[in-house]
């Protein structure tokens, strides 16, 4: 492993301060009411980036009211019009890709390469809802007994609440604006106050590639809780679309029930990557070192669980490891730097006790098992072998670089693990037998599968997952579906 140095401070800073540090309402940058502000860390070093406004329940409802009331006006937009307006916010993320990158690096602590990628990523949920905008359609059938006729038409669903995580602080608002935008919904987004500055730049971008005042309304914030819970509360938010972990997403959803609020949940994940003795071995572990260092292990996506048959293991978990032990960590923002900090202490703590209790439990470290060198919260990319039922990471969402790798003989046997958790986000299937393949991915209870394949996410594909996972889909054709209302009305037959 390789701790490398930092760079020229100048570069950083003025990529910091070319993003704004207020509160977008109403189409203005402003102030918190109160005057206060929230520092945003460099998980790289821990130093202070910058600070931004700390947003109070009253400013969250300012942000609603601006949404509301600019919600008719932009419902009543012609579709072309919304389209255009994503173009122009896909065309301008393209063009600043580079600046955009380095604010998100600094905030969150990934390679500047995955920044880059992430950029592009939310970019083309805008370009993509920009094309599905002009493709919102409806029906018209005969009733069954010939009597009537049914016109169903599909509408925004109104101001919704938009709430997304650190670990993907530009693309996850990408998923959730773009569709927002293009059925013609308001909103009010909060990111995690992390890693407020890439949504900031998203919302100054899209505003000036002409969003309305009071579409798109960001609010920044040290108190998430007590700033959202009154807006779902409120009764004027028709949605609330979350990306998060499974425990906020509960007591989230405990408060939407109340309103009766439409909801979208992407919450979190423990997804299996299961190799098969008939894979192609260089292709399962190019797809296991995807799979599972895509964003350093911080994805919902990260593959948490590696079974593996037991005829091919050894050499499995070998290779791996040299993959593993040939990673760059160091700061984001470094030339070469193929793993960044994890965000912060507490995940640090997190995955140094998951791997503890897995050597408890009898795991053995084939490389890595440690914090990295430097100040920030760093991790050896590490791959442990025999990991036991019983050990804790086997049931909790990792959230860094980290492989265990665990044995299996049997198909059902290792379908029956793989199902063992009460998350179904994704999982992983490596095998050359056609008729395995098809058999092991209708059995798998996850909403997606990479066949084949270490990597799943994709704008144009129906991102999400089952079980304690979520509820609804964001990307594909369906993502628009989660900010429309279905309508029917009845008509007399003409005859
Ligand atoms: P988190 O702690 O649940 O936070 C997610 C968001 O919710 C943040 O903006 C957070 O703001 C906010 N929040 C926290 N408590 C809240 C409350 N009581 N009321 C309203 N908002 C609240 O999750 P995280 O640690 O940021 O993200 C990691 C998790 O997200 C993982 O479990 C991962 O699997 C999941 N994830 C899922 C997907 C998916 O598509 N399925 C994608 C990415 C991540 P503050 O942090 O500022 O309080």
């Amino acid at each position: 492993m390789t701790v490398t140095s930092a760079v020229t401070p100048t570069i950083e800073s003025m990529a910091i301060d070319g993003v704004p540090k207020e509160l977008f309402i109403g189409g203005r940058w402003l102030p918190a009411t109160s005057g206060a502000t929230l520092d945003v860390l460099d998980p790289s070093t821990g130093s202070v980036l910058c600070a931004v406004a700390d947003a109070s329940p009253e400013d969250g409802k300012a942000a609603l009211d601006a949404a509301v009331a600019a919600q008719d006006g932009w419902a009543a937009t012609s579709p072309r019009e919304r389209g255009e307006i994503l173009r122009r916010g896909y065309q301008a993320l393209m063009d600043r890709q580079d600046e955009l990158a380095l604010v998100m690096t600094l905030e969150m602590g990934k390679p500047l390469p995955e920044s880059r990628g992430e950029v592009a990523y939310a970019a083309e949920f805008l370009r993509w809802f920009g094309e599905e905008a002009v493709r919102i359609d409806g029906g018209y059938a005969i009733s069954p007994d010939g009597r009537s006729r049914f016109l169903v038409m599909r509408q925004p669903v109104g101001p919704s609440l938009l709430i997304t995580p650190w670990n993907f602080p530009m693309a996850m608002g990408g998923r959730k604006i773009g569709p927002a935008i293009a059925a013609g919904c308001t909103m009010v987004i909060k990111p995690a106050g992390q890693t407020p500055l890439s949504m900031l730049a998203l919302s100054e971008v899209l505003r000036e590639a002409g969003l309305p005042d009071g579409v798109l309304n960001t609010i920044t914030t040290s108190r998430s809780g007590a700033v959202m819970e009154p807006l779902i509360r409120d009764g004027r938010a028709r949605k609330l679309s979350f990306t998060g972990s499974t425990e906020v997403g509960r007591r989230l959803l405990e408060q939407c029930s109340e309103q009766v609020m439409r909801t979208s949940m992407e919450l979190g994940g423990n997804a299996p990557f299961v190799v098969f003795e008939d894979a192609d071995m260089e292709a399962a572990v190019d797809g296991a070192l995807l799979a599972k260092m895509r964003n350093g292990g911080e994805a919902c996506t990260a593959a948490n669980r590696y079974y593996v048959h037991e005829s091919i293991a050894d050499e499995f978990a070998q290779r791996l490891a040299d993959k593993m032990a040939a990673q760059v960590v160091g700061r984001g923002v470094d030339d070469g730097v193929t793993v960044g900090p994890l965000i912060d202490q507490a995940a640090l703590d997190k995955v140094n006790e998951l791997v503890g209790d897995a050597v408890d439990h009898g795991a053995k470290v084939v490389v890595g098992g440690r914090s990295g060198d430097g100040d920030g919260y760093f991790y050896q990319p590490t791959v442990v072998t025999n990991v036991s039922e019983s050990a804790q990471i086997r049931r909790t969402e990792i959230f860094g670089p980290v492989a265990p790798i665990s044995t299996f003989t049997d198909e059902d046997e290792v379908i029956r693990e793989a199902n063992d958790t009460e998350f179904g986000l994704v999982s992983y299937v490596y095998t050359q037998d056609l008729s395995r393949a098809l058999r092991v991915c209708e059995r798998l209870e996850t909403g997606m599968i990479g066949l084949n394949q270490g990597i799943v996410s994709n704008p144009a594909a129906p991102f999400g997952g089952v079980k304690a996972s979520g509820l609804g889909r964001e990307g594909g054709k369906v993502g628009i579906d989660e900010f429309l209302e279905v309508k029917y009305v009845a008509v007399p037959t003409p005859y």
